[in-house]
């Protein structure tokens, strides 16, 4: 109650958006939502009710904790999938509520096996290969032995999936070590298939994957950043959109991020404003003050340097970025009061302040500037 700012999520964008994705990958390719970061900044249990809504019922967190919160929140929660870390504390629970877990070490495994048989069900479990990211993953040399333990406990394990991350599928810089590993992951299946395991879904990839290399979709992509309306990068957009209008609108942004003028006052030529000497007023000038700074994930970047929109107009931010409030230009806004409408990230009236501009002046990729926006600031559903 009381916040000095909202961010706002769209329910049309979102619809756009999967309809878009869900086109692209086919049918009978099982869609997982990633949720991880917060849901990229949208609000982890705020995005999830919205995507069921949209019919979208199967969704990827990184860690247990994540996995917990959706559900401890939700009556009848979605299918969840763990990608990342599961504490040895977190397996029991995991296994008992039915969680999906990515598993690329063998006490994890083991732990799954024991928990499943305590608790007369079957853990539900998809293996990570390393096929070259060398982050997490089962190395070749010991699938074998994985695989015949797997065989063996088979009872007690549901085998999900069989899966493996790109490292950097968004940069052309980095084609020939994913080539290599699409190469690495579809040898290694062959062999895991040979060896009698037969895994339901077999998935590699992420937004940029999906888009630069379709040949990984498989029977399941895990796609985050594109469904909130956003691409991997720039040169993902280029090399998909080719030579036709820059503006080709795909995907929307659901994200609007708002806040209210808290305050104008009027400075003469020749003084400075905010702390310190950064702006000098060099004519007369009306400053509204916002309440929104770095504490807000408004970043300390943007001092002299963000744009914000007030009625339709785009005005600079003057000034250092305080922890709490900005102060704006507003000179040539007339009917300027306490109270009007600024639009942090979004559009008003056409214009737009994208999280890209954003991002760039801020010295941040759109997925860390998401990412670091507070919980605390409320999400709410729009159309
Ligand atoms: C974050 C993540 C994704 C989604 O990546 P996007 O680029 O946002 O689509 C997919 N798989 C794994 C393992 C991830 O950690």
């Amino acid at each position: 109650m009381y916040e000095s700012s909202v961010i706002e999520i769209s329910r049309t964008a979102l619809v756009n958006n999967l309809r878009f994705l869900k086109l692209r990958t086919g049918s009978g390719v099982k869609f997982c939502s990633v949720v991880k970061g917060n849901a990229y900044g949208h609000g982890l249990t705020e995005y999830i009710s919205l995507a069921m809504e949209c019919n979208q019922h199967y969704f990827g967190v990184y860690s247990a904790d994540e996995a917990y919160k959706i559900v401890e929140y939700f009556e009848k929660p979605p299918e969840i999938y763990i990608m990342g870390m599961v504490d040895n504390s977190a397996v029991e629970w995991a296994v008992r509520n039915r969680i999906e877990c990515c598993i690329f070490d063998m006490q994890r495994l083991e732990l799954a096996v024991k928990y499943a048989k305590k608790h007369k069900t079957k853990a539900k479990i998809h293996i990570e290969l390393e096929t070259g990211m060398h982050r997490t993953g089962f190395e070749k040399k010991d699938i074998e032995k994985i695989a015949a333990w797997i065989k063996k406990h088979i009872k007690y394990i549901e085998l999900v999936g069989v899966c493996t991350h790109f490292a950097g599928a968004e940069s052309m810089a980095n084609n020939f070590r994913i080539i290599k590993q699409i190469e690495n992951f579809n040898h290694q299946l062959l062999h895991i298939s040979e060896m009698g395991l037969n895994p339901a879904y077999k998935h590699a990839a992420c937004s940029a994957a999906f888009i630069n290399y379709p040949e990984t979709i498989g029977n399941m992509v895990r796609i985050g950043i594109m469904q909130y309306g956003y691409w991997p990068n720039e040169e993902t957009f280029i090399r998909f959109n080719g030579q036709k209008e820059r503006n080709s609108k795909y995907l929307k942004r659901l994200i609007t991020w708002k806040s209210k003028v808290m305050s104008v006052k009027f400075v003469q030529k020749g003084e400075f404003i905010g702390y310190g000497t950064s702006y000098l007023a060099h004519r007369n000038m009306k400053i509204a003050v916002v309440p929104v700074g770095y504490a807000h994930g408004y970043s300390r970047n943007l001092s002299n340097n963000g744009h914000v929109l007030v009625k339709g107009i785009k005005v600079k931010v003057v000034g250092i970025v305080n922890m709490n409030a900005i102060s704006i230009d507003v000179t040539n806004i007339d009917d300027i009061e306490k109270g009007e409408e600024v639009v942090l990230i979004g559009t008003q009236k056409n214009k737009s302040v994208s999280v890209v501009s954003f991002s760039e002046l801020s010295n941040q990729m759109n997925y860390e500037m998401l990412t670091r926006l507070p919980k605390d600031i409320p999400r709410v559903i729009v159309e």
